[in-house]
């Protein structure tokens, strides 16, 4: 069947969402339900976000191949006015996530936003003024929902034309959002992005011991990312990180690392990492230099919900990584499972910038749908979830011993979250598939993962 959506209709519905005040008057008031986080005044919060994947050629019709170009030519299942798990996120509903955000009356120290802003569509369906259109209207969007809330991006290898193709030196797109991302950032931190799409930043420089925030451009280390090939540092990034690490270090910081495409093993497959092997080796080896220094690692990418923690040469859980899930629901083709849209709220010690739990919240898009009406809640809160005190290296690295236990209903529990609740009973995670989780929380480097998949034995 013939492709409705050319770039000239997508740009056309792109700049009708421009004017998204009017959208934004439309979209009910709903009041957040729930538990809401108490922060006492030795904890701060902060947001994270992540995978909106705008798809602004969303609409209902009858005809379901024709609701999104982000279906690719297939059947919505169930298409309303929030979404679709076969489609990328409408724009309401990227709106109803902040407005939920804004409107919880949480206080928030800042927000990180890790990327991944364009539909997945075929790569002639965008082009690189499409992909740069649709930062900015979110950059917008965000800013007007956030007018005061320092916001800390990082780049989605979706946030490039073609995707995943990002440079080593400056392009179109590092500089257009090194524009747009100005007003949340110095001079400095401006001028790398413009180079690398990567930069560092401090938070409230004027505390005791600051708050360093990383930003890594992750694509460059991509599987997909041809520019790269063969590179040993693409665009100088690791030797930048290494010093920007040791600097923190002497001036007494601590630093959240945030990034798009994270380290680590992927946990639905065996033996396959998100960025290119020898990649992830050397990220690894740098993160474990320097893990002292470092109070929290956030990812998003995979758009589903997990954690991991890195272990240092002996053993010793020394860093807590989180991956987010997507406010996308999408789901691919031929794949079985998708996510509900989430995002969440961490709680942090303003002394210390060690975690302390995590508040995750959902859309039930089914129920979204069926009401018309976006009530977004809580999903569940860390700590209470699992039964730990902290979200410290120790106390994760301690859920995953307990999902070893056959029939762990704790295990359950985090595969169920896994998926933001999206709740289809043929989700079973055979043992192979239990092994692939574990092992990908606990090792995040090729020879103590394989030593786990091995021991494991299934
Ligand atoms: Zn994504
Ligand atoms: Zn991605």
């Amino acid at each position: 069947m013939e492709r409705r959506w050319g770039a000239g209709g997508f740009s056309r519905r792109l700049w009708g969402l421009l004017l998204w005040n009017a959208l934004l008057q439309d979209v009910a008031q709903a009041a957040p339900a729930g538990a809401s986080p108490k922060a006492s005044p030795s904890v701060e919060q902060f947001w994270h976000i992540s995978d909106l994947h705008m798809d602004p050629s969303y609409h209902i019709t009858g005809n379901h191949t024709q609701v999104c170009a982000s279906s690719k030519g297939v059947n919505a299942s169930n298409p309303g006015i929030f979404g679709d798990f076969m489609c990328d996120s409408p724009y309401r509903l990227i709106l109803s996530a902040l407005q939920y955000m804004r409107d919880s009356g949480q206080r928030a120290s800042f927000m990180i936003w890790t990327g991944d802003s364009p539909p997945h569509v075929p790569v002639k369906e965008l082009s690189t003024k499409l992909v740069i259109d649709i930062i900015g209207n979110l950059t917008a969007t965000i800013r007007s929902f956030f007018p005061d809330l320092q916001v800390f991006p990082a780049l989605g290898n979706h946030d490039y034309w073609p995707q995943d193709q990002m440079p080593e030196s400056s392009s179109e797109v590092y500089n257009a959002v090194a524009d747009f991302w100005k007003p949340w950032l110095s001079d400095e931190a401006v001028s790398t992005l413009r180079k690398g799409g990567f930069y560092t930043q401090v938070f409230q420089p004027n505390t005791t011991q600051p708050l360093r925030i990383v930003s890594l451009n992750t694509v460059l280390y991509y599987s997909p990312n041809n520019m790269t090939w063969n590179m040993t540092d693409p665009a100088n990034q690791f030797e930048w990180l290494e010093s920007v690490l040791e600097a923190a270090k002497q001036n007494k910081e601590k630093v959240y690392i945030v990034g798009h495409v994270p380290v680590g093993y992927l946990p639905f497959v065996r033996n396959i990492t998100a960025i290119r092997k020898h990649y992830n080796e050397q990220l690894i080896e740098i993160f474990r230099r320097h893990s002292s220094v470092i109070a929290g690692q956030f990812y998003g990418h995979t758009h589903r919900d997990s954690i991991m923690v890195l272990l240092d040469k002996n053993g010793k859980p020394v860093n807590s990584l989180f991956v987010v899930p997507a406010v996308t629901p999408v789901k691919a083709r031929l794949q079985a499972d998708s996510n509900n849209p989430g995002m969440r709220l961490y709680q942090y010690d303003p002394l210390s910038y060690s975690l302390l739990d995590l508040w995750q919240f959902y859309l039930n898009l089914t129920e979204a749908n069926m009401k018309n009406e976006s009530v977004w809640k809580l999903e569940y809160v860390m700590s209470k979830a699992y039964g730990i005190q902290d979200l410290k290296p120790e106390s994760l690295y301690e859920i995953a011993n307990q999902f070893r236990v056959p029939q762990s209903n704790l295990f359950r529990r985090y595969y169920n979250y896994y998926f933001v609740s999206y709740d289809d009973p043929s989700l079973f995670c055979d043992e192979r598939c239990k092994t692939n989780q574990i092992c990908a929380i606990q090792y995040l480097d090729l020879s103590s993962y394989t030593d786990c998949v091995g021991r494991e034995g299934k």
